[in-house]
């Protein structure tokens, strides 16, 4: 390949991307919200549909089989893959399983089976106890990748590969392309993208000019929420005028990805969202209990923790195992059964998701909240709960409506796949 898939789509970004946002946009209308002269502009689409990446007839759309990108979540309790396509969608349930089918791909032992009930192709296992096990895992889905790629050299029905990108939970140095601290595994502290994966898969990976890239789980969820917003089909379409967003991932632990402005908020090292590890006041109804334990930084009332402890009454590790139809399942028999503990513990993860997003609509004015993770699995009944502010600064209740996730759990390794299509610690942003 003469020019790479990667740089082309990487060198026209932003006009790619504004037809990502808007398909069937004018061309005038697109020249002003990219900023190009008109003339340059109608050069640059003519040289993207030569290439196949855009068709312009009956009107400006991508052509989302152009390529795809692979993206890998890894959480506390569970790791999950999809494909997204290049129009930044995650491919359907039906492609991905032919795609599997057909090639012989992530057909290992290790990926869970179980009945898929999203619209969306993907595949899970349970996040390893150690890392040599997670790092087996990982090179014999990357491999498998790596025969995708291969094929579609000679099988053009099949899109290429362009990259992959891996999201994980805690501290990620996305300019250094390391895991500092991955929050609820502890075997992941300072290591390295090539210590991650090896010599012999990153040389594979270099020879095809597959790019790869590690990032924040928090960051990847915002950014895939911020693009889905703009798809038609999405529930939540009605909100991707928004430019102040918090995404919260409510999971084994709890993150917040960030967009300000229209542009994804990092901080000086890519460590912000640390919300979970932010030490809140204890509930006063849950004062006098005993947690035993400290968060896994070392404080003793962080929010999750104490989230973990008084609403779900269980010790980390415990709650790292459960899955969301099981704390469903658990909520709603204590409903059935302990009508009064049911309201206490409602009352309680009201007050604290209340905290949480009192704190960040105070600090930095979003105006939209979306959920996802696990703990989201019975949101629907705690919505009345979340009380955001007893004070008269309510600006919550003014204009910050609070949402679930068009793509729930599998979020952080949609916007993986996403972020993987742009250089390591690139800023991302919309400019529609
Ligand atoms: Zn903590």
């Amino acid at each position: 390949m003469d020019e790479r898939l990667f740089n082309i789509n990487s060198d026209n970004r932003d006009i790619l991307n504004a037809i990502r946002c808007k398909p069937g946009i004018e061309k005038t209308v697109l020249a002003k919200e990219v900023n190009v002269a008109f003339k340059t502009l109608v050069k640059q689409l003519e040289y993207l549909e030569e290439k196949k990446f855009i068709n312009t007839e009956p009107s400006l759309r991508i052509n989302r089989e152009r390529f795809y990108m692979c993206g890998i979540s890894v959480g506390g309790s569970h790791c999950k893959l999809t494909i997204t396509d290049a129009n930044y969608n995650a491919i359907s349930k039906e492609k991905f399983v032919n795609l599997c089918e057909k090639y012989n791909v992530f057909q290992q032992d290790f990926f869970m089976k179980k009945n898929n009930i999203t619209p969306y192709g993907y595949k899970y296992f349970e996040t390893p106890e150690e890392r040599t096990q997670l790092e087996i895992f990982l090179k014999k889905i990357i491999k498998d990748i790596i025969k995708l790629y291969d094929i579609s050299i000679e099988e053009e029905s099949l899109p290429s590969v362009i990259s992959i990108g891996i999201a994980f939970t805690g501290s990620i140095d996305s300019e250094k392309q390391v895991i500092v601290r991955s929050h609820n595994l502890d075997y992941m502290k300072n290591v390295s993208r090539e210590m991650l994966l090896g010599p012999e898969i990153l040389n594979a990976l270099k020879q095809r000019k597959i790019e790869f890239v590690i990032d924040h789980n928090a960051k990847a969820m915002a950014v895939c929420e911020k693009f889905s917003l703009y798809h038609i089909d999405n529930i939540n379409y009605n909100y991707f005028s928004k430019k102040n967003i918090a995404c919260f991932y409510l999971g084994s632990g709890i993150g917040c990805g960030l967009i300000l402005n229209n542009r994804l908020i990092r901080g000086c090292h890519n460590y912000s969202g640390e919300l979970g590890h932010i030490q809140v006041p204890r509930y006063i109804e849950c004062k006098d209990d005993d947690m035993g334990e400290v968060c896994t930084c070392g404080a003793k009332e962080c929010l999750e923790h104490l989230i973990i402890h008084d609403v779900f009454k269980m010790k980390r590790k415990e709650f790292r195992k459960i899955t969301s139809e099981k704390i469903r399942q658990d909520i709603f028999e204590l409903k059935k059964n302990d009508e009064e503990e049911y309201n206490k513990r409602m009352r309680t993860l009201g007050y604290y998701i209340g905290w949480a997003v009192d704190t960040i609509t105070k600090l930095l004015n979003v105006g939209l909240i979306i959920f996802s993770g696990k703990m989201t699995c019975f949101i629907e009944e705690a919505w009345p709960y979340i009380k955001p502010t007893y004070s008269e600064l309510n600006y919550t209740l003014l204009d910050c409506p609070m949402i679930l996730s068009n793509y729930g759990s599998l979020a952080p390794s949609v916007g993986a796949a996403i972020l993987s299509a742009y250089p390591a610690h690139e800023l991302i942003e919309w400019k529609i």
